[in-house]
């Protein structure tokens, strides 16, 4: 029997072979001014029984899996506990397992204290995909994300000294014409700060139903970017990142304008005349029609 899943479902681009579990349904946030993918659904926390019943099944068609993503938006909002028993469940159960995964907002990572998030390491969950979309306080409560750039970082960090693999997400665009210089800028601070192991930038792209919620929520008129600003954002994120270890970095996701990808540092050089490339031979970026959130 296959798994059954209450759609919409999200996975990042790098759990494409993972087996996942929604382990909650929603997000418990679910108020983002940029970001659609749950408002169709109530935030859940399922219980134990369902999700020992889905590993279950799943186990008996993959018992061989060897990644796990735990789902929908931020699976680390569940208690401690219950994230441990789910945890030594899988473990006990897929002998192939190399990682396990979950989304955490930024404030789930100051909610727990840090012998919470080395027990949750220890139990098995080694990766952790945090939205951080932009560096910027303004642009933080103008896109009403819940969370500063300090509590930012010292979530960020914490997770780093807990052993876990962090990988960050920004959106470029976020700020609009008025704020890009200052949406870079404070980004690249934080990242650089912060150093994740992976950062992925995502490109702004409002779908219809929110359209409205983020102009209003702005408070101020939104200019957006076009394809060269965005490059110039691109630019000057790579440009700006001073990080203390090694980041592997991806413009990789389907609201891109490009697919672009390399370590930072290291890479910096290669990146930058891709993009100065892209700008002169704009006919190589993805078509409008072929971009979404
Ligand atoms: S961006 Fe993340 S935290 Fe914000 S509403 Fe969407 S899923 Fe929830």
């Amino acid at each position: 029997m296959d798994l059954s899943y209450d759609y919409p479902l999200y996975r990042p681009p790098s759990e494409a072979n993972s087996l996942i579990f929604q382990v909650t349904l929603g997000c418990s946030f679910n108020k983002c001014s940029f970001c659609n993918m749950y408002r169709t659904k109530q935030y859940v926390e399922r219980s134990w029984g369902e999700i020992k019943n889905e590993i279950d099944i799943a186990h008996e068609s993959q018992p061989d899996a060897s990644r796990i993503f735990l789902a929908d938006g931020d699976a680390l909002s569940l208690s401690t506990s219950r994230l441990i028993q789910i945890l030594e469940y899988l473990q006990g159960k897929f002998s192939k397992l190399e990682r396990i995964s979950c989304y955490a907002m930024p404030r789930n990572l100051i909610q727990k204290d840090p012998s919470e998030l080395s027990q949750l390491r220890r139990a098995g969950l080694g990766m952790l995909y945090v939205g951080i979309e932009t560096g910027n306080d303004l642009l933080l409560k103008r896109v009403t994300k819940g969370a500063t750039s300090r509590g930012i970082i010292q979530g960020c960090i914490r997770v780093k000294e807990c052993g876990f693999t962090l990988s960050c997400m920004v959106i470029l665009g976020l700020g609009g014409k008025k704020y890009t210089q200052d949406h870079i800028k404070d980004t690249a601070r934080v990242l650089s700060d912060i150093s994740p192991h992976y950062l992925g930038a995502l490109t702004l792209t409002l779908e219809e139903g929110i359209y409205a919620e983020f102009m209003t929520k702005f408070g101020e008129k939104f200019e957006h970017l076009d394809d060269f600003e965005i490059l110039d954002e691109l630019q000057r994120l790579v440009e700006f990142l001073q990080p203390n270890s090694p980041i592997v970095f991806r413009a990789n996701h389907a609201s891109n304008i490009y697919s672009v990808g390399g370590t930072l540092p290291e890479d910096k050089g290669r990146l930058t005349s891709l993009i100065m490339e892209l700008r002169r031979h704009p006919e190589m970026l993805k078509p409008k029609v072929l971009r979404r959130f």
